[in-house]
């Protein structure tokens, strides 16, 4: 069986896995142990373990090295603690050898996991060391599922008894276009036989994918919406989230308002903080205005350094000011905790390059 037509056995979503098993003869009752193997307890050698003789028998012939299929089990290339300890960001290489990197962040009572969904990114914000280095490729559901199985076997390795309860798709690459297998992912990490981080604690974080946000309106997906938004005209975001050529920003507050309609949840918006180019007065009020009416809460981000862009973050009495003027206009308005900045792994500091 040659590489490329073997398939990932975390690819699938469990009805998918029964799928498998039934297509090859095995009743699918054995499913929930399979899955359980691989998704609740996160083994990587399902050979070592002990199953009932049908299942056994399907993995042996099944499951390894030339046979029709693999587990995803990215290699650690590198782990970066930052200097506090509450921040790790791995290295991971896929199967291909293209790079990916995962972040593992605690806060105080909870961790929380950023991962990548693709391999590069095609959205070229200007600000973001991913976009700076271009886009490589989508990645597959169980890259993706990989990458939280990975995170959790370390908190389990440094923080025994806690669980992984919270899931943010803010790493590499931009979730809402690589739609089908970020959604295929994520049922199965909200599994509740599987890894089980609840569907409201898993957020989707998009630079303004106009048909993805519908999409995700119209699908009724649970989980939660954060839309980067860092300017309030059209001028002010095009510069810094080319993207917004092509879903200028009264398309993309148009369906912000519409996902908020169907959906009847809050969005959070984020705003990296830009010294001198959108974190004036004026710019806060004119945004107060353009999310009037919809349920926000706005997420304020000091700029974090990247190479590739000169830009610097506002001073403190600057955030706070436009801080002041969001929250007397009604919106909860935070910042955001700074994590993992020594080691690049803060927002937009990810690049998949062997140094940090
Ligand atoms: S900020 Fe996100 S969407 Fe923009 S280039 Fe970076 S990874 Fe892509």
């Amino acid at each position: 069986m040659s590489h490329s037509t073997q398939r990932s056995l975390h690819d699938p979503d469990f009805a998918g896995l029964r799928e498998i098993l039934a297509a090859d003869g095995v009743n699918p009752w054995h499913t929930r142990a399979l899955w359980g193997a691989l998704h609740r307890e996160g083994s990587l050698d399902l050979a070592s373990r002990t199953f009932l003789p049908p299942l056994q028998r399907w993995i042996e012939r099944s499951v390894g090295e030339g046979k029709a299929y693999f587990l995803d089990a990215p290699e650690l290339v590198e782990e970066i603690r930052s200097d506090d300890g509450l921040t790790r960001k791995f290295l991971l290489r896929l199967r291909d050898g293209q790079t990916i990197e995962t972040v593992l962040m605690g806060y105080a009572g909870r961790h929380t996991v950023c991962v990548s969904t693709q391999a590069g990114c095609a959205m070229g914000c200007v600000f973001c060391a991913t976009g700076q280095g271009g886009f490589v490729r989508h990645l597959r559901p169980g890259e993706i599922v990989a990458q939280v199985l990975h995170a959790r076997r370390v908190l389990g390795e440094i923080a025994p008894g806690r669980r992984l309860r919270n899931l943010v798709l803010m790493g590499m690459g931009e979730p809402l276009h690589n739609y089908e297998s970020v959604m295929q992912a994520l049922s199965s990490i909200a599994d509740p036989g599987g890894i089980s981080i609840g569907p409201s604690r898993i957020a989707i974080s998009t630079v303004g994918v106009v048909p993805g946000i519908l999409r995700l309106a119209e699908e009724k997906r649970p989980y939660k919406l954060a839309v980067s938004l860092h300017g309030s005209t059209q001028d002010e975001r095009a510069a810094l989230v080319p993207v917004a050529k092509r879903w200028p920003l009264e398309s993309l507050i148009e369906a912000c308002r519409e996902y908020g309609k169907i959906s009847g949840k809050r969005i959070f918006f984020e705003w990296t903080l830009i010294a001198g180019k959108n974190d004036s007065p004026e710019t806060a009020s004119r945004l107060a205005g353009l999310l009037a009416g919809i349920d926000a809460h706005i997420n304020l981000i000091p700029l974090n350094p990247t190479g590739g862009f000169a830009g610097v973050e506002s001073d403190g009495t600057t955030g706070e000011q436009f801080q002041q003027i969001l929250l007397a206009a009604g919106f909860p308005c935070t910042f955001r905790q700074r994590r993992g900045i020594d080691v690049a792994a803060g927002c937009g500091m990810l690049r998949g390059a062997g140094r940090f």
